[in-house]
């Protein structure tokens, strides 16, 4: 292997073969213009939600690709399903119907605790 004279730090390794990969297939299974999310964050900008609080859809987008569930545990229930985010998705993703998928996803998989 080529050495660069430097590597990347262990924490921020990302390990694709082990991620729990069940939520995100099922996502784009049922909601298949998902996989074209881009991440430009337009839904975040606008989002009822994360005018009040923390919430994030981009960062859950990009935690569920990662198969990281602890924060989208905590989060999902912030949303309001308002539908703002889906008008202003560039790509034309129904992010609202995401938002269900997750819902039942999480428990479809047995990922809620
Ligand atoms: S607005 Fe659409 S393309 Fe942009 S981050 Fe949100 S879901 Fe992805
Ligand atoms: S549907 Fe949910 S994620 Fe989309 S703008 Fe409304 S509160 Fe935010």
């Amino acid at each position: 292997m080529k050495q660069f004279g430097f590597a990347t730090s262990k924490s921020r390794t990302i390990e694709y073969e082990k991620i729990n990969s069940a939520l995100i297939s099922y996502i784009v299974e049922n909601e298949p213009s998902f996989s074209s999310c881009m991440s430009c964050g337009s839904c975040t900008a606008t989002c009822s939600a994360a005018n009040l609080t923390f919430f994030n859809i981009r960062r859950l987008n990009m935690q569920i690709r990662l198969g990281e569930f602890e924060n989208i545990r905590q989060e999902i229930d912030k949303c309001m399903l308002c539908g703002k985010c889906l008008l202003v998705c560039p790509r034309g993703i129904n992010t609202r119907n995401v938002i269900m998928l997750i819902k039942k996803g999480l428990v479809t998989f047995n990922l809620v605790e």
